[in-house]
């Protein structure tokens, strides 16, 4: 099964996405469609024996829009292109409004004039004859209908030729209904007397109408423009070129000629090319545009750079580890990419609805027009009931279109994903950032999560009877092999003092407890209390208990027949800790400390950042039960871990987020990244969520609230009883106010602080 991304250009309201959907699911071979009018991309799986993008484009071609695939064609070319293509757009935009809105303005004014002359005696008449503004409204309105809405048009053309409807067809009926009619009564007087039809014509409508429709897309398509610009922040990020040594000499070239273990110069001020590890200088980095932490950091030899961060003052070199595609800048851009492209649950509601409103909003205008003509005439007589008809006629069709509904859930999540993109939170898909809102319980982990991760070994308590050199060289190989923090704290404090490892056989971890393994025939455990318990030696517990209790964490080791004692490590706490758990707190958020480790050690350090509840002693498939456990009580849980051994339990958790320290980034693993393992960005999460999730409540809201009372208003509902009916111009100016506010509501998501 064949997964492409493809760009689609052509669209122009929302509705297009439902239109195009429909089309491309029923071609064979075509199993999943998903069409993003907010990222102007689509998502489509299908088998490529039975269907080939080709295909798809000649079927979308006929509708009038193009579909070319991202991964066939060379990126940059495209987006170049694509760009373009939005900007030819906005400048097109940009004619049509200068001409249509001052024009729009000067009928909207002769139209109130002429309304207030007619209701107030003492208001003189428009001072130009009737046949004369007929006359040049028709000129200007032919201008409206021909050039100006010429999308709208192109709506009708394909309703009557492929019978798709969409918003484009709505607005182009609308006022296609309000052009023909005038156009007759104007130039065929004779029609107009024998259907004695007043005459007044409705040319300004037509005009009125395209003219702040346009502009209201015109503001949107500006806006939109700016929701997005995270990405082309990003992108900015980028650099062109790097210095490289090749064969002796410093070159420069360009950053796609990289490759793996190219040795690259960086000069103050520049940026870095790739991600790599420095071999010789150092210097300090600003690293705020990936990490989102402020103050430059120090690095050495031996230390990663990261691709897009800035150097400061300092010179140095460095070897290029991850190159093109795998540099964690790309990865974010790729999946900021994707994640603001994706759909959130709540949008289904909104597609739903786009798609059975347009055909439903025809069949209204329809039945109304019919019962003006019917009842209406029995009341009013035909003529009057006649041009009243078409005049909710158009309304209708213009108020409804569901233009705003279609922007409301994208843009939102557009801007929150951006967003926190910014402040380097990474959030994988709009699914997962709607979830997080609705978080009443974070898990975290603590080594790596509360704590830095990097412990160091403090205390040796030696009962082996063998020197401390040999107690510490016997426990640094059996470490030697295991990937554990605690090991490599180990490790490192024996080669600092150059204390000598011995082979061990038959190695084995034994997992959340500790290790085993063979050197020079004997058989030796190292790990905590239950795993040494768990031998049939004697322990004394209540020998660990003073360093446990100052958040220490023993390793024990132990042959088959004796404890030969234990060495300790402590971990140090990261410095946003505290302030972290509190702001959860804040935020009404239970946090639950899950560990492998021991329960007083555990305890300590939950006393020291005021965390609630914790539990020790867990194995890694445990935490996972306990996730589930919290779940069927009712709790709506995020697990936060350094996502190695933490990872069943974070995909099990309803939100799972995952530390991303420095370059090490499994991106796809969890549901958000925080990179820089800054765990003070988990409650910020939660709060960028709620606002984007507030934000497009309060779109749906708006752009519901427009049509729910504009659709009765403009059919004439009201007229029997008030008098009341809607004009095409306010109706045209609804729907452009309606869409033009729910983009502004989500830009203003940008603004908020975190
Ligand atoms: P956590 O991530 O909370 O530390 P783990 O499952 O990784 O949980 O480890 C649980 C406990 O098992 C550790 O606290 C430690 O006591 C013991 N342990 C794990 N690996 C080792 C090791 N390599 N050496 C000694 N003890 C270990
Ligand atoms: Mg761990």
């Amino acid at each position: 099964m064949a997964n492409n991304i493809f760009k689609v250009q052509g669209m122009h309201c929302a509705s297009c996405a439902s239109v195009i959907t429909k089309k491309i699911s029923k071609i064979p071979g075509v199993f999943n469609v998903s069409v993003n009018y907010g990222n102007e991309k689509a998502r489509i799986d299908f088998d490529p024996k039975q269907a080939t993008p080709a295909l798809f484009n000649d079927v979308v071609k006929e509708l009038g829009y193009t579909l070319t695939s991202e991964n066939m064609s060379s990126e940059k070319m495209e987006d170049a292109h694509d760009h373009m293509g939005k900007e030819n757009y906005l400048e097109e935009l940009e004619s049509k409004v200068a001409f249509i809105f001052p024009v729009s303005i000067v009928i909207f004014i002769a139209m109130m004039w002429d309304i207030a002359a007619r209701t107030f005696a003492w208001i003189p008449n428009l001072p130009i004859p009737m046949e004369l503004f007929n006359l040049i409204s028709m000129i200007v309105a032919t201008l409206a209908v021909f050039w100006v809405g010429q999308p709208y048009l192109a709506g009708v053309l394909r309703f009557v030729k492929y019978g798709t409807a969409n918003m484009d067809t709505l607005i182009g009926i609308g006022t296609l209904t309000a052009y023909l009619y005038s156009t007759v009564i104007t130039l065929l007087p004779q029609v107009r007397i024998l259907i004695q039809a007043p005459e007044y014509t409705y040319f300004d409508v037509a005009i009125v109408v395209i003219g702040f429709v346009t502009l209201g897309k015109y503001l949107e398509v500006r806006s939109k423009k700016k929701t997005g610009d995270a990405i082309e922040k990003l992108l900015h990020l980028q650099a062109k070129n790097a210095l490289v040594v090749r064969d002796g000499k410093e070159v420069e070239i360009a950053i796609t000629e990289v490759v793996h273990d190219d040795v690259i110069i960086v000069k103050p001020g520049a940026r870095i090319p790739v991600d790599g590890i420095i071999v010789e200088g150092s210097s300090f980095l600003d690293e705020s545009m990936i990490t989102g932490e402020p103050m430059p950091i120090e690095k050495h030899a031996g230390d990663a750079v990261v691709a897009g961060t800035l150097n400061t003052s300092g010179a140095f070199t460095f070897k290029a580890t991850k190159v093109g595609k795998e540099t964690l800048l790309s990865q974010i851009i790729a999946m900021v990419d994707e994640a603001q492209g994706s759909k959130a649950p709540i949008e289904a509601l909104a597609d739903k609805i786009s798609s059975v409103f347009v055909p439903v909003v025809l069949v209204i205008a329809v039945l109304s027009l019919v019962v003006w003509l019917t009842i209406g005439a029995s009341y009013l007589g035909f003529s009057q009931a006649l041009s009243l008809g078409i005049l909710s006629f158009v309304s209708i069709l213009v108020i409804a279109c569901p233009c705003a509904l279609g922007l409301a859930t994208p843009t939102a999540i557009i801007v929150g994903v951006g967003k926190g993109a910014q402040a380097g939170i990474l959030i994988k898909d709009a699914s997962t950032l709607e979830k997080l809102h609705k978080v009443n319980t974070v898990i975290v982990d603590k080594t790596g999560t509360i704590t830095k991760g990097k412990p160091t070994l403090v205390d040796i308590k030696n009962d082996s009877g063998r020197s401390d050199d040999e107690f510490i060289s016997l426990l640094a190989s059996l470490e030697k092999s295991s990937e554990h923090p605690i090991a490599h704290a180990v490790v490192q404090y024996a080669e600092r003092k150059n204390i000598s490892m011995q082979e061990v056989a038959e190695f084995s971890i034994v997992e959340g407890k500790g290790l085993r393994g063979k050197i020079g025939g004997t058989e030796y455990f190292v790990g905590n209390v239950k795993f040494i318990n768990e031998l049939s030696v004697s322990f004394d517990e209540s020998s660990i208990e003073k360093y446990t209790s100052q958040g220490k964490t023993p390793l024990i080791i132990a042959t088959k027949e004796k404890v030969l004692g234990f060495a300790t490590v402590s971990d140090e706490l990261k410095e946003a800790s505290k302030e972290a758990i509190a702001n959860l707190h804040k935020l009404g958020i239970k946090v639950i400390m899950l560990t492998g480790d021991d329960e007083r050690t555990a305890k300590y350090i939950a006393s020291l950042v005021g965390i609630d509840e914790v539990v020790a002693h867990v194995l890694p498939q445990d935490k996972l039960a306990k996730v589930k456990e919290l779940q069927e009580r009712g709790h709506i849980v995020a697990m936060a871990g350094d996502g190695v051994n933490d990872a069943p339990a974070l995909a099990q958790a309803d939100v799972g987020i995952a530390m991303g320290t420095g370059t090490d980034v499994a991106i796809e693993s969890a549901g958000i990244t925080l990179l820089g393992g800054d765990i003070s960005k988990i409650a910020k999460a939660i709060s960028l969520s709620k606002m984007t999730m507030l934000g497009i409540k309060q779109n749906l809201f708006w752009a519901f609230f427009y049509n729910a009372i504009g659709i009765p208003l403009a059919a004439g509902v009201f007229y029997p009883v008030f008098g009341w009916l809607l004009n095409p111009i306010f109706a045209g100016l609804a729907m452009a106010g309606s869409s033009v506010s729910v983009v502004s509501n989500s830009l203003r998501i940008k603004a908020k602080k975190l």
